[in-house]
């Protein structure tokens, strides 16, 4: 054994430790304690402001901690005969502790997939190794042997640095770097050299003349060089061969827009919405779709499987999807398709078991920097400016760009889900409407205690009040298309988009007080069922608009139609839709259609008939409403006690339709329904969502 020089003057190399300590330390206790947050809610890094603001923020304040700690600690640590190497690896180890605390703690809070759990423990368990080690090593036992002392301390302020690289590592593994945007991946890749380099210096420059350690740092490089080479974009080089048959389009995209009321997009009332229309002048249009459900969750799980909320019942806010269901990024990825599903919804968080069959799954949240000291730092600093830092829908589309020109080679299924005209509304500026005179309601309608008092008729708005909400809706609608837009300029700009298959559709509409309410999941109203739907074929072979009345249930079933894909054996709630347009297929019309999974006011169940009769019953109340669309198409007057004859037709078809479900969940072998336990920030973002109050 070599032992290692302790010739330096006293003066440079306490200096010299102590700004390597702090270096050190406040970069690998920033990083981890960032890291921890990228585990716990990776796709809000990865947007610029994101992991920027919060990563500075975090390193300010190991660095203050680690000043603070050298002037405190020093004069007692180097009584009991520590040397400046020593205290400068202690503090660190105890900043890298301090990093992984908080989050630890938070996230063990609640329930922990066993896969993050292990590495929590393992990073908790190589912690405390470490600072044992440190300990260890100011203890007069070690005292008089330097070669311990060194190699002991070289390990020490390199374990820290390396669960670092081992956490990004993991992190850049389960999140490939080549769909974030490039300033993330820039960050990211940062990251890696800085805390390689803290490694490589920390193993050499204590214990130069070990082989050994020459031999790790060798193994660290690989470890840096991998993800980041991984980063860049290497498409066109070398895409993976694909197994996607000759005769099916190379991609499928999906686009729903979030609360797309459809007669705000087509019709007189409609808000211009030139990237929509021009995506719709090349679609088969059905002008009569209703959504399965009039909220998010139960309506978009139905979207992307084809089956009914009776069948999937992830019909309230704790509870998720359930792991036996198909999703079409399943039947696709089944295909030999890449999947990627983009977008932001606090319902389709992957806790709620949304991300089933997708590659790559990115639904940040809004305004969501994690939980490292920076991000909740952030969030108290700038509580007025949070909105700006939301993760936007152009944050959103960016994303979904720059992996279609990343993977513009490869067959894939794209799913983009635009929250934006979704309460609250924040139009940015250039879409903002013109001030007005008659109303202030802008300055509070982002504040859901205004909404629930509004909703409770404790508030009474003004028309010109409603007014304006009506008009920061559509100005958000046109946010929306103008992002649109720009995922279908990529598209052609690429050669992609005459040869893809697209389906556009939203998961329902909006109320503005038709009939006494505000918002949506109250009611089974058409202002909140009525949504688009239209499917692009590839070469637009059939553009045509259909009248007839069908369920955004069959979006699903017919994507798998038109790409003839495999279907299981119990199909799904509701037919394919091709038949419609094409004379080829025949027609499968429903017998009727269905909505359920009302989230406020007690569940209700609709049936519409022969596209005229709107049935609606309440399930705790009994109460039963009968609409004639064709004569009051408004639905202001229930028909239920004249009809009554219409109503037993109803009720009869309900019923076969409760027990087809029942069936249904029975050949899928659904039984339990994966409750998730929401933690409380996945609460507090539903609650800033305007989802108050139910923990079910
Ligand atoms: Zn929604």
């Amino acid at each position: 054994m070599t032992t290692a020089p302790e010739s330096q003057s006293q003066g440079g190399s306490q200096l010299g430790n102590f700004a390597a300590g702090l270096l050190a330390s406040s970069l690998c206790a920033a990083f981890l304690n960032l890291g921890m947050s990228a585990f716990d809610h990776p796709g809000a890094f990865r947007f610029f402001p994101a992991l920027f603001l919060p990563l500075a923020l975090t390193l300010g304040i190991f660095a203050g901690a680690y000043l603070l700690l050298w002037g405190v600690a020093t004069l007692p640590l180097r009584r009991l005969g520590a040397s400046s190497a020593s205290i400068a690896v202690a503090l660190g180890t105890f900043s890298s502790l301090l990093a992984l605390l908080w989050p630890v703690v938070a996230v063990l809070r609640r329930e922990v997939a066993w896969k993050s759990g292990l590495v929590l423990l393992a990073l908790v368990a190589l912690t405390l190794l470490t600072a044992s080690l440190a300990a260890l090593l100011l203890s007069d036992r070690w005292r008089g042997r330097p070669w311990v002392r060194s190699r002991a301390a070289a390990l020490i302020l390199a374990a820290p640095l390396g669960a670092a690289l081992a956490l990004l590592l993991a992190w850049c593994l389960a999140y490939p770097l080549s769909a974030s945007n490039a300033a993330a991946r820039l960050l990211v890749s940062g990251a890696f050299a800085l805390i390689g380099a803290g490694t490589i210096s920390a193993l050499l420059m204590l214990s130069a003349r070990l082989p050994v350690l020459r031999i790790l740092a060798g193994l660290f490089l690989l470890v840096i060089a991998s993800p980041v080479l991984e980063g860049f974009p290497n498409h066109g080089a070398n895409p993976p061969p694909s197994s996607v048959e000759d005769d099916r389009p190379q991609i499928v995209v999906l686009i729903t827009v979030d609360t797309l009321r459809l007669d705000f997009v087509e019709g007189e009332r409609a808000e211009p919405t030139p990237a929509v229309d021009s995506l719709l002048a090349d679609s088969v249009v059905f002008e009569n779709a209703r959504s399965a459900a009039p909220w998010t969750k139960p309506s978009v799980a139905t979207l992307l499987t084809g089956l009914s909320p009776l069948v999937h019942r992830a019909n309230s806010i704790g509870v998720g999807l359930p792991e036996e269901v198909k999703t079409v990024a399943e039947y696709m990825r089944g295909a030999g398709y890449h999947t990627v599903g983009i977008g932001l919804n606090e319902h389709l968080d992957p806790s709620f078991n949304f991300h089933q069959g997708f590659e790559l799954y990115q639904f940040p949240a809004r305004g969501d920097y994690g939980l490292s000291f920076g991000s909740m730092l952030l969030s108290r600093l700038r509580p007025n400016r949070y909105p700006d830092l939301f993760v936007s829908t152009e944050g959103i589309a960016d994303v979904a760009v720059d992996w279609v020109r990343s993977n513009r080679d490869k067959h894939f299924f794209l799913w983009m889900h635009i929250l934006d005209p979704h309460w609250p509304y924040w139009p940015p500026p250039a879409f903002a409407p013109p001030t007005r005179e008659d109303t202030s309601i802008d300055d509070f309608w982002g504040d859901w205690e205004t909404v629930t008092n509004v909703q409770a008729g404790n508030l009474k708005l003004s028309d010109g009040d409603k007014n304006r909400v009506r008009e920061l809706y559509r100005a958000e609608i046109r946010y929306a298309d103008s992002n649109i837009r720009r995922l279908l300029d990529a598209l052609k700009e690429l050669d992609l988009y005459d040869g893809a298959l697209i389906a556009f559709s939203s998961d329902h509409g909006e109320e503005f007080w038709e009939h006494g309410h505000y918002e949506h999941g109250h009611s089974l109203f058409d202002e909140v069922l009525r949504v688009p739907l239209a499917f692009k074929l590839p070469g637009s072979r059939f553009k045509t608009r259909i009248g007839a009345p069908v369920s955004t249930e069959s979006l699903t079933p017919t994507l798998v139609d038109l790409l003839g894909l495999e279907t299981q054996a119990h199909g799904f709630s509701s037919p394919s839709l091709q038949g419609y347009w094409n004379p080829e297929v025949d027609p499968d019309p429903p017998e009727a259609l269905f909505a359920n999974g009302t989230y406020h006011y007690g569940e209700k169940i609709m049936v519409l008939l022969r596209g005229r009769w709107k049935y609606v019953v309440e399930a705790d109340t009994g109460r039963r409403d009968l609409y004639d669309l064709l004569d009051d198409p408004g639905e202001l007057q229930s028909l239920a006690s004249s009809r009554q004859e219409v109503v037993a037709e109803a009720d009869t078809l309900l019923a076969k339709r409760i027990a087809s479900s029942d069936g249904l969940r029975r050949a899928l072998r659904i039984e339990d329904l994966p409750t998730v336990q929401l933690s409380e920030k996945l609460r507090a973002r539903l609650r800033a969502l305007g989802y108050a109050g139910s923990d079910q």
